[in-house]
């Protein structure tokens, strides 16, 4: 099961990606996550991703597709992983047509979400400072559910940071749903419902998608 998913800043794919590759026992991919683990360590990339990342610009394709690359080679991706904020330009899914060439075809399921709803969830979201982990929006809890970390707002959900995000997003990864929208495996879902509700239709999607894929003469 290789399963990527689209979807605008705030539409709750890392959630989603997080809560299905638990399930599957299959590695969650996350191209933010990595970037914000290469700041935290201070690492060549992370140094020069920082200042992108906190303008809410998009780090350069050949970075990304790199690292990209890399991660998929592993091993204990050959069962299957969920991608999550990659691609998210038209080279980038371009370069990762070449990556999949021989692998069983992507899953893609796009996440959608109205603007107003993106804008509310990504002021209120907030992040544990130690681990990373999303603590649920209603939760108010005051320490990370995980590891007890500080709960704190992620340095690009900030207001006029977050509105660059969304365009940056509208210009240059939304012509990515055209791009896959053709494929017998790609599926829109509806973002805007409770977590768990978003959990079942992605769910059923992905059966669904994955029967198409079967049905094409995927090798599996
Ligand atoms: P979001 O909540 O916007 O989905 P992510 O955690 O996926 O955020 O990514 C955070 C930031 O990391 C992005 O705004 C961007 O600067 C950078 N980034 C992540 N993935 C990519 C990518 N595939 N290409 C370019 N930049 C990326």
């Amino acid at each position: 099961m290789n399963l990527l998913m689209l979807g605008p800043p705030g539409a709750g794919k890392g959630t989603q990606a997080e809560h299905f590759a638990k399930a599957r026992g299959i590695p969650r991919v996350s191209t933010g996550e990595i970037l914000r683990e290469a700041v935290h360590s201070r690492t060549e990339i992370g140094r020069r991703a920082k200042a992108i990342m906190d303008r809410g610009e998009l780090v350069g394709d050949d970075v990304m597709i790199g690292i990209v690359r890399e991660r998929l080679e592993r091993e204990d991706t050959r069962n299957g992983f969920v991608l999550d904020g990659f691609p998210r330009t038209v080279a980038q899914a371009s370069a990762l047509d070449t990556i999949m060439r021989g692998r069983d075809p992507l899953i893609v399921i796009d996440i959608v979400v109205p603007e107003a709803e993106l804008v509310r969830r990504l002021g209120t979201r907030l992040i544990c400072d130690d681990c990373g982990m999303n603590a649920p929006i209603a939760g108010g809890a005051a320490a990370c559910a995980k590891c007890g970390g500080k709960l704190v707002q992620r340095a690009d959900d900030n207001q006029a940071v977050v509105i660059e995000r969304l365009k940056v997003y509208h210009r240059q990864s939304e012509p990515l749903v055209e791009y896959y929208r053709v494929r017998p495996t790609f599926r829109s879902i509806d973002g805007a419902q409770p977590p768990d509700r978003v959990a079942e239709d992605l769910a059923a999607a992905i059966e669904a998608a994955n029967h198409q894929a079967v049905r094409h003469g995927a090798p599996r």
